[in-house]
């Protein structure tokens, strides 16, 4: 099973696609990564979804990527008595920190750090930032406040205060516990919700060292602490996602635009894999069609340099799963026909990395200029393939591994088609089983033009130094 689309397609799994049938036409439809929600569901019900895409993936013969989301410090509305509640611009309610149902008529929030990092005057949003309050007057635990933007509220809703400093720490005692499911379930990636500071990814990576675990750690972007310590963020993790969701609430929405560009173009200079979420295709959740504007959207990260594209709702609970998911694989695929030349990145300091960058520039070079029809790259971890990538080649890049972790990592990288290889020893050996594997994949026919890159397989760190070009079968 493999789609030719370049831009890699991320599906959030819920109640519409956690089934069998549906998986399977998600993979059909162009998924590269499956991912998983951990702020909603029991920890056994992701255990049992995690299965389920595995078994499904392996029927398909298509080593798709698995992402789980930590929360992390999101904060929430306890149980309200009666739902939904109505909140009127102009009245004052109360919010009652540290409790998880409501007692009275005030909003129960369900930490009580809350109580601690507003003062009169701070902004506080609910509901995916359609509520708006204003803190008039912090007394212990309750926080009053006038309703500036009214709206409907449910149990269990999000709450967002921008730049309050609430001193939580990053990983809450549900994350703790879906971090040791993750390791075990030995999934793929872990997306860090609510990031801060850089110490916060390298707090996750600790902890997944100590346990041996090679998960990768993707910081989602949606607080403003976050944007004022980018780089080293970016630095430290091994993917960024632009989560515009939260996002879009802790910083004024007109700066989303802005903030997404310029993390793209950061993440294609750090040469690390970046996704753009939420809200691609919202109106798919309950339409066949996406409008206009979404479809532009999408189209437009494409251009700005991201490698993934993410479906939230549109697949977890949307009425189209499969629908959405081909209709961002068209946008995606016809944006891809277009590429403008992003900057050339010019990454020095450490030698292996220095090389790997020039000869991915190299290989993308002799690729365009010899239209060739694919760049094989066999890899022992991603690297080589996700600097190739990062080149943006009008060329497919092959990427067979001997190691099924590698393949399944690598479904996150544009344009990068991972490929289980058998083992080999020696450099000739491997070409021959790369040829042979690109052949297989029937994106390459006889007398095709490709670009092999290989090197330095058998020591310890991963640069290529070889570059061949080959008419296949010749
Ligand atoms: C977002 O806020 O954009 C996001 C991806 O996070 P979540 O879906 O976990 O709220």
């Amino acid at each position: 099973m493999t789609h030719w689309n370049k831009t890699k397609i991320v599906a959030t799994i819920g109640p519409a696609s956690n089934k069998r049938k549906e998986l399977k036409s998600l993979i059909h439809a162009g998924v590269d990564v499956f991912r998983l929600n951990g702020a909603h569901g029991t920890i056994s019900e992701h255990v049992d979804t995690i299965r389920l895409i595995r078994s499904v993936a392996d029927r398909e013969k298509f080593p798709a990527a698995i992402l789980l989301d930590l929360p992390g410090p999101k904060i929430r509305v306890g149980k309200l008595k009666d739902e939904p509640m109505y909140l009127k611009a102009g009245t004052t309610i109360t919010l009652r920190c540290g409790q998880k149902t409501q007692k009275a008529d005030e909003i129960p929030v369900q930490m009580k750090e809350v109580a601690r990092g507003v003062h009169p005057g701070s902004q506080i949003f609910m509901n995916d930032g359609i509520i708006e309050l204003k803190v008039l007057l912090v007394r212990g635990f309750n926080v009053e406040c006038r309703v500036r933007a009214g709206g409907e509220l449910r149990s269990n809703k999000g709450l967002n205060l921008p730049n309050a400093k609430l001193g939580l720490p990053s990983l809450m005692p549900k994350d703790e516990k879906l971090v040791k499911m993750a390791i075990k379930e030995k999934v793929d990636y872990l997306g860090l919700s609510f990031v801060r500071s850089a110490k916060n990814i390298v707090e996750l990576k600790k902890i997944l060292e100590k346990k041996k675990s090679n998960i990768h750690v993707i910081a989602k972007i949606e607080k403003p602490e976050a944007i004022d310590d980018i780089e080293r963020i970016i630095r430290v993790s091994d993917a960024i996602m632009v989560a515009r969701g939260d996002l879009g609430i802790e910083v004024p929405m007109n700066k989303v635009p802005v903030i997404q560009r310029d993390l793209l173009m950061m993440c294609h200079l750090a040469g690390k894999p970046a996704i753009t979420a939420t809200q691609m295709l919202e109106s798919m959740v309950e339409n066949r069609r996406p409008t206009r504007a979404e479809a532009t959207d999408v189209a437009n990260a494409v251009w700005e340099g991201t490698d993934a594209v993410m479906l939230s709702e549109e697949t977890s609970i949307g009425k189209f799963p499969s629908n959405a998911v081909k209709a961002m694989a068209q946008i995606a695929s016809e944006a891809e026909k277009r590429m403008p030349i992003l900057p050339s990145r010019q990454v020095e300091g450490k030698r292996v990395l220095f090389q790997t960058i020039v000869m991915s520039q190299a290989a993308h070079l002799l690729a365009d200029r010899l239209k060739a029809k694919a760049i094989v790259a066999p890899t022992r971890s991603g690297q080589t393939a996700l600097h190739i990538s990062k080149e943006r080649p009008d060329a497919q890049i092959l990427a067979p591994t001997t190691n099924e972790v590698i393949a399944r990592r690598m479904n996150l990288y544009w344009g990068v088609r991972p490929m289980i290889m058998p083992k080999f020893e020696s450099v000739d050996e491997l070409l021959k089983s790369a040829k042979t594997m690109a052949l297989k994949s029937a994106y390459i026919k006889k007398g095709d033009t490709i670009v092999i890159t290989s090197g330095a397989h058998g020591r310890r760190s991963e640069t290529a130094s070889l570059l061949e070009v080959r008419q296949v079968g010749i």
